[in-house]
């Protein structure tokens, strides 16, 4: 494809790696963050207008809805009409439906398109994207999820691709915590792990949780356990995920109630335990460490 103009805001842990393979494939990559952060090949803009004006695409990979509306309302004012504002933050469906709107009345295609894959997949360029939006503005963001990820899904209009997000990791969170229950009920029940994990891998417990990241060191493929729970998909980013479908929940009235168990869990366990810097799948040792009275 022919090299784009692409102004990207917020170069953290993950935007940096995507903007730095944006540049590697032959596109003109103008990059802004507060925090001064930079990326390999990536120009370094001074400010937001600086990196988007002038930009066929815009992405954000932001922390927040919050600091997204903000951003949105500061950029948007200077893109030039028909451009393409992406935002692959994980964020509030409120904020994305309202950012796209935002962009749509500016005369730009939107897209909400948050990822999974964490920092590795960044790196490598193996994300999966989950994008909501028209039909036409993921035509036009689609060749650049190609370059920063192996796959990308259309689930929808806008707000969409935030939809899919939170209730693929309500799953997530869930199974993790039943995963690592069990291990530790099957532990005080004399089951050695390697064989539970032969059979619940195979039977119908089986997860990803379970068999593409086993929360027991030494058991199933490598995974965080067998690197002393170091991230990873840390604990943290679980309850900002659990936290914003709970609060997608509230918003459409569903009934999530292990969802709100989790994030319950997981709240305790990063601010009242020591989960916080941990793996999410450091659930096992603390299940481990427990009896039925605490
Ligand atoms: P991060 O904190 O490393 O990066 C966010 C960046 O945004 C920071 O560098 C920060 O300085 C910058 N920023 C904040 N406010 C800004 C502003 N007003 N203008 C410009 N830049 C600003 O976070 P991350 O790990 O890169 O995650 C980014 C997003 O991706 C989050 O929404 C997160 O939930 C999501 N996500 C992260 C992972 C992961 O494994 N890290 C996986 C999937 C999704």
């Amino acid at each position: 494809m022919a090299s784009l103009n692409i102004g990207f805001i917020g170069l953290g842990n993950m935007g940096a790696p995507m903007a730095a393979n944006l540049a590697k494939a032959g596109h003109k990559v103008r990059g802004f963050d507060v925090a001064g952060t930079t990326a390999e090949g990536v120009e370094q803009a001074q400010t937001i207008p600086d990196a988007v004006t002038g930009a066929d695409v815009v992405i954000t990979m932001l922390p927040n809805g919050s600091i997204l509306r903000q951003v949105a309302a500061e950029a948007i004012g200077h893109m030039r009409e028909g451009a393409v504002f992406i935002d692959c933050s994980t964020v509030d469906v409120e904020s994305a439906r309202n950012t796209s709107e935002a962009a749509e009345k500016a005369g730009l295609l939107a897209v909400d398109a948050p990822v999974s894959g964490g920092v590795g997949g960044a790196e490598a360029g193996t994300l999966t994207f989950m994008a909501g939006g028209s039909e036409a503005a993921f035509a036009a963001a689609a060749p650049l999820f190609e370059i920063m990820g192996q796959k990308a899904v259309h689930c929808g209009d806008a707000g969409a691709g935030q939809s899919a997000k939170i209730c693929n990791n309500m799953i997530l969170g869930a199974t993790m915590i039943a995963t690592c229950e069990a291990f530790a009920l099957a532990d005080k029940l004399g089951l050695d792990r390697q064989r539970m994990f032969d059979v619940v891998s195979t039977s119908s417990g089986y997860s990803w949780s379970m068999n593409a990241y086993c929360p027991a060191p030494g058991v199933g493929p490598k995974s965080p356990a067998d690197n002393g729970y170091k991230p990873g998909f840390a604990a943290e980013l679980m309850v900002k995920d659990l936290g914003l479908s709970q609060q997608a929940a509230e918003l459409v009235d569903a009934d999530t109630p292990m969802g709100a168990r989790a994030l319950e869990l997981y709240k305790a366990f990063v601010e009242e335990e020591d989960g916080k810097g941990k793996d999410f799948s450091a659930m096992l040792p603390r299940f481990a460490g427990r009896g039925r009275g605490n």
